[in-house]
C-alpha cells in the first residue's frame, strides 16, 4: 500500500509525503512563510507560537509544525 500524506498547506494528497509536509506546489510559499517567521524572531529570542502568529499574520499551525520539526533550531 502506498503511504499518502496530506499536505499541511493545501490540504493535497501526496505521495510520497515530504519532510516538510508540504507538497511540491506549496514548498517555496513554505519556505517563503518560514524565513518571514524566522526573521521576526531575533536571535536566540523564544516566542511561543501564538505570539509569533500574531507578529507575522502566519497561521500558528504552521508554526507549530516547523516548530515540530525543529527548522527554529
Ligand atoms: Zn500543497
Amino acid at each position: 500500500m502506498v503511504k499518502l500524506s496530506q499536505c499541511q498547506m493545501c490540504g493535497g494528497l501526496m505521495s510520497p509525503p515530504t519532510s516538510t509536509g508540504v507538497c511540491k506546489d506549496c514548498w517555496d510559499k513554505d519556505e517563503e512563510m518560514f524565513n518571514k517567521a524566522r526573521a521576526a524572531m531575533r536571535f536566540g529570542e523564544k516566542l511561543l507560537p501564538e505570539d509569533l502568529s500574531a507578529k507575522t499574520g502566519i497561521d500558528m499551525k504552521h508554526i507549530q509544525r516547523w516548530t515540530s520539526q525543529g527548522r527554529f533550531g
